[in-house]
């Protein structure tokens, strides 16, 4: 018999749920849908628009006109950074040394373009220390960009505190919270944070959805130009089933958020202590922080991460060596060399979510083990 595969990849990107896929499957097979348009089809397409942004707003406290919709977590970040700095006189900007590389590419490209970047270090659990990060801000400070919620590690950064100590300093204050929806509130007051980057395929919407939150009063240039949609911040025809998809995803995914962290946490910490007991040599990168209750990142001594991703891709076990969002070639995690604890080569990650049963932990728990012998004894 065939077993089915486990799916242990979801930091990567979350199976698509029923009920966004219900919502989407009329708007993609329904009329002609652009809603620029003056007529009774655009028409249309505005309202499903709107409802779209209304939701979505509701899930984060926010107002409808302070949601931007653009097409991935990536391009909201990129926005987030490049509209922030092109309109606010000063060249400096912080952020830390574990962000995802949307983050982190983007502000390399300010640099060659004369800005200062200050990239914060971390603690040996992926946190940025609040005092530093308020000794980094300067007069001419024009962004402060620090995660919610790191995507290799699982790390919380304290950001309703680096936000507040921002704000006092008149810094507008930017976080990629691409990984929290479904496990971390997002409420953006509560935050409270000027500019929020989300990503769909993260919590059960489609992929090539982003959404950047942008606070009332800050400003943003548009990095994409043509017509004037969203409200002049970001050129190109909205995808209508793919906004609407995003929206139901995330009312559920806040919905179950309460129930599935504590069940989910429970099944990871299950894989993290057995694999930890029973495999030798073996460590969490990053054990120690608050983290998200999905996921793990696991060292096993003398492995190195592509090839126990590739091993565990045979025995149908699908994770992720260091960050999925820059592999097909496995590079060494930049994550783990921040923190200066552990082997940036030997860093695999297992992430769950709300469809993980304890069977496949189970199943997993069994194949592990063994995978990482046989990758030992070098066969
Ligand atoms: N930021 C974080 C923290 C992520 O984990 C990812 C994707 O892995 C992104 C940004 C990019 O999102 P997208 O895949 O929608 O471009």
């Amino acid at each position: 018999m065939t077993q089915t595969r486990i799916y242990l990849d979801y930091a990567a990107t979350a199976p698509l749920l029923p009920e966004a896929l219900a919502a989407m499957m009329p708007l993609l097979a329904g009329a002609p849908q652009n809603a620029s348009s003056l007529h009774f089809e655009g028409r249309r397409a505005r309202a499903v628009l709107d409802e779209a942004r209304e939701r979505i707003a509701a899930c984060l406290g926010a107002k409808r006109r302070e949601i931007v919709f653009c097409a991935s977590g990536s391009e909201a970040d990129t926005l987030a950074i490049f509209g922030t700095a092109r309109l606010r006189p000063g060249r400096h900007i912080v952020s830390c040394a574990v962000e995802h590389h949307a983050v982190l590419r983007a502000l390399e490209s300010l640099e060659s373009a004369g800005y200062d970047v200050t990239l914060l270090p971390v603690d040996r659990a992926g946190v940025v220390d609040p005092q530093r990060f308020e000794s980094a801000l300067r007069p001419e400070t024009a962004l402060a960009s620090v995660m919610y919620a790191n995507n290799e590690i699982g790390s919380i950064e304290p950001i309703a505190e680096l936000a507040a100590i921002a704000h006092r300093r008149g810094v507008p204050f930017h976080s990629d919270a691409v990984q929290a929806p479904g496990w971390l509130p997002i409420d953006v007051d509560a935050l409270p944070v000027d500019l929020m980057s989300l990503s769909a395929h993260k919590f059960g919407g489609p992929a090539g959805v982003g959404v950047l939150y942008v606070r009332d009063g800050s400003a943003i240039a548009p990095i994409v130009y043509g017509g004037g949609q969203e409200a002049g911040r970001r050129a190109g025809t909205e995808h209508l089933a793919g906004v609407m998809g995003a929206a139901v995803a995330l009312e559920l995914a806040e919905a179950r958020r309460t129930q599935n962290g504590p069940r989910v946490a429970t099944m990871r910490d299950r894989l993290e202590q057995h694999l930890l007991a029973t495999i030798a040599r073996s460590r969490v990168n990053g054990a120690g922080a608050v983290r998200l209750p999905n996921l793990t990142n696991l060292a096993f001594s003398g492995v190195t991460a592509e090839a126990m991703a590739v091993r565990l891709d045979l025995e149908g076990i699908a994770i992720s060596p260091g960050a999925a969002c820059t592999s097909g070639v496995a590079e060494p995690s930049h994550v783990v060399a921040a923190l200066r604890d552990g082997d940036p080569r030997e860093a695999v990650r297992f992430s769950l979510g709300p469809t993980t049963t304890s069977d496949e932990i189970e199943r997993t728990l069994q194949i592990v083990p063994a995978a990482v012998a046989e990758l030992r004894r070098g066969e």
